[in-house]
């Protein structure tokens, strides 16, 4: 007999959190929520209706009273296609990785009534258990009751190598100096901010996925997550 359980997994910007929670939550058939989706979603609403500056200021008034007219939502997964996300039903899923929103997301999310609404949400969306979802204060602020807490270490050189290579192969003009900046400020802005900063959860397991082949890393999750659902 198995039991259904919370997944969360967090880590530095770039760390292929992502994928390896969406590879978990196809094999073990529960639902994946890309937390990161929906900060990106925010600022790109915020970006449209210009409410950050030149100088990256956002101006957290306004925001802050127009988060109830900013609606997210995730399609949900195919064979074919992965999970995309939709502002106010609009499918944003390649707008919001480009690197226009990468620079301010950070800031956007540094803002507490921001985080206090997207956790919110995100707590309505693990409430039934049975989801797997990633970011940076899942196992900390979002679930801290989680059965299962990783977090994903990697020096940012090789996170920003992955990023570059990602947004190159879909037809970005990036380089990689100015994709491992953001890499390296978004972790900044991540760990000092005052709300719920980027830390590993007390009871987190560490995964320093630049020491593993995907194979492994996604055989070991497999191992822990029998060993997390096993009943009593
Ligand atoms: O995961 P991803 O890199 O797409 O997240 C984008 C940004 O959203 C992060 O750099 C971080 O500033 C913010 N974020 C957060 N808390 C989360 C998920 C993402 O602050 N749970």
């Amino acid at each position: 007999m198995s039991k259904n359980i919370i997944i969360a997994i967090d880590g530095y910007s770039s760390s292929g959190k992502s994928t390896m929670a969406r590879t978990l939550a196809k094999a073990v058939g529960y639902r994946y929520i890309d937390s990161g989706a929906m900060y990106r979603a925010v600022t790109l609403w915020a970006l449209r209706h210009n409410m950050i500056e030149a100088d990256g200021t956002v101006n957290s008034t306004r925001l802050t009273e127009a988060l109830p007219d900013i609606n997210i939502n995730f399609t949900t997964a195919t064979d074919d296609r992965p999970q995309q996300t939709l502002l106010n039903g609009e499918n944003v899923e390649e707008e919001i990785r480009r690197l226009a929103v990468s620079n301010h997301v950070s800031q956007v999310a540094a803002i507490p009534e921001v985080r206090h609404h997207l956790v919110r949400l995100q707590q309505d969306l693990g409430h039934e258990k049975g989801i797997v979802m990633d970011g940076r204060d899942i196992g900390t602020t979002v679930f801290p009751d989680a059965e299962m807490k990783i977090f994903v270490d990697a020096s940012a050189e090789p996170r920003a190598q992955r990023r570059f290579l990602e947004l190159s192969d879909k037809g970005q003009a990036v380089n990689y100096e100015e994709v491992l900046a953001n890499v390296v400020q978004r972790d900044h802005i991540d760990m000092t901010r005052a709300e719920s900063p980027l830390r590993k959860a007390a009871d987190a397991v560490s995964l320093d996925n630049s020491t593993m082949t995907t194979e492994e890393q996604d055989r070991w999750l497999l191992e822990l997550f029998k060993q997390r659902t096993q009943c009593e």
